[in-house]
């Protein structure tokens, strides 16, 4: 087998023992497996050859972009073979007309944001300087701009990737009016590596702010944040960004990060909100009116705010290795969600520490826990049978993975998991692709 795949990528493109250690953890460090070799293609004919010699072998493959996926989809736990898509970083010129860029899978998103000085990319999350476009097809990526421009699958106009069997399929024209059969691009969005490896996407870009501004309120609680963000929907025409946290996780970063506190009194529940635009900062003000506030309009002033929300990933960090949920409600349950997430695991395990933060208008709470007791499903089942129970998702943003596996039968039914199975198999009858992420 090795042979072969050096034949196809050459010799130092195929990594072996102690090579491959950062290629088989996670970015929390929880998910380690021991990758039987890693295999760092170049291009779209090199990924088709390592796909059609793993399948024919019967060499089950993990597809791996920036490996800053959070349900352990992109490690090999089973002694997979990893097919590390980061050589593949073409980026192709910005068309002004379309306001469209085709972009290698292994491109960061930071790197496609800046393709064009005067459009951006419409996704923006924590991990934009290493996330690539191929993983965040992948997983359906969300993150502080859905509100505005949608997830991953709405800024996409086509894709080219390769099947199992090493059969390319590419449709990268980009027109935004193309119902010229089964919208296949759509279908690998949120697929997790399941379906086919994606080598290069057409993006639709979206024109870059010129007038950002942006406020912290520190507020009385989930109700509070809830309804001024809803307002905030309805009132603030350039609204980006609604984003939720709570005094738990800004303590942590203020004492162990060295964050300096945003406003001159802690409060239960924050909101930071972002517009664009030359009325913004008037908006924002009006929005949120008497509420304890910091404004940020210069670049330092608007980092040091967003500070305190994207360094909320590293915060449950310093006690522990996470276990990471991401749960959706429908927006009338929000508050419920917000207010009930810390009582449901302090139920399960009562010493357990759990930030919560999220993207507010879309119903979406990020649930970060450091078990006390063991990590042995009992924080998945509290808090997970709970969000079903509410009609909410059980992954909103980082998919199912690996071990989400066990609890997808509170989101899906049997027919639905039975239509996904067949959809695979069609796709993937050896079962190569990520064999462990989704049931079979
Ligand atoms: C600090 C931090 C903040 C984050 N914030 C957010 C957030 O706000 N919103 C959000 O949605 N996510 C967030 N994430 C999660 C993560 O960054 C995203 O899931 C991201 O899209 C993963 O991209 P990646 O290139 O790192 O993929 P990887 O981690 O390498 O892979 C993720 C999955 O995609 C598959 N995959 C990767 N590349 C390909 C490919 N070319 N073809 C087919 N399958 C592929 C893998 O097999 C795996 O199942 C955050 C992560 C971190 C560490």
């Amino acid at each position: 087998m090795l042979p072969g795949l050096r034949a196809i990528v050459g010799a130092p493109q195929v990594l072996t023992g102690a090579q491959t250690a950062g290629y088989s953890v996670d970015w929390t460090g929880r998910f380690r497996g021991e990758a039987a070799a890693v295999v760092r293609p170049a291009d779209t004919e090199q990924v088709a050859a390592v796909l059609r010699l793993c399948t024919e072998a019967g060499v089950p493959v993990v597809p791996q972009g920036g490996n800053t996926g959070l349900v352990g989809g992109g490690v090999p736990l089973h002694g997979e073979l990893v097919l590390s898509l980061t050589r593949l970083n073409r980026l192709g010129q910005a068309d002004p007309d379309s306001r469209q860029v085709t972009a290698g899978a292994g491109v960061t998103l930071a790197q496609a944001a800046a393709a064009d000085p005067d459009l951006d990319l419409g996704i923006r999350i924590g991990s934009q300087d290493s996330a690539t476009v191929g993983g965040a097809i992948a997983t359906n990526a969300g993150g502080t701009r859905v509100l505005r421009h949608g997830p991953m699958r709405a800024q996409l106009r086509g894709v080219e990737a390769v099947l199992a069997d090493g059969s390319v399929v590419e449709h990268l024209s980009g027109p935004v009016k193309d119902n010229t059969g089964y919208d296949y691009g759509s279908l690998l969005a949120g697929s997790e590596g399941t379906l086919a490896v994606l080598t290069r996407a057409r993006l639709q870009l979206v024109p870059r702010a010129a007038q950002l501004c942006t406020v912290l309120a520190g507020l009385s609680g989930p109700a509070e944040v809830h309804d001024m963000a809803q307002r905030a929907v309805r009132e603030v025409p350039g609204l980006l960004s609604a984003e939720y946290f709570t005094q738990t996780g800004l303590d942590i970063l203020t004492s162990r990060a060295g964050l300096a506190r945003p406003l001159p009194r802690p409060a239960p529940a924050y909101l930071l909100l972002e517009a664009d635009g030359p009325a913004a900062l008037a908006d924002l003000a009006e929005l949120t009116g008497e509420a304890m506030v910091a404004v940020g309009e210069t670049a330092a002033e608007r980092s040091r705010l967003w500070a305190c929300r994207d360094r909320l990933p590293e915060a449950a960090a310093f006690f522990g290795t996470p276990i990471k949920l991401d749960v959706s409600v429908p927006a009338a349950q929000w508050v419920r969600l917000a207010t009930s997430a810390a009582q449901l695991v302090a139920a399960a395990d009562p010493g357990a520490l759990v930030v919560t933060f999220g993207h507010v208008a879309d119903g979406n709470v990020h649930v970060n826990i450091v078990p006390a007791g063991p990590a042995d499903g009992r924080h998945e089942d509290a808090v997970l049978s709970f969000v079903a129970g509410l009609g909410g998702s059980i992954s909103a943003e980082h998919g199912i993975g690996a071990l989400r596996a066990p609890w997808l039968g509170l989101a899906r039914s049997p027919a639905e998991q039975d239509l996904f199975a067949r959809i695979r198999s069609a796709l993937d009858p050896a079962g190569t692709l990520n064999p462990h992420v989704l049931p079979r």
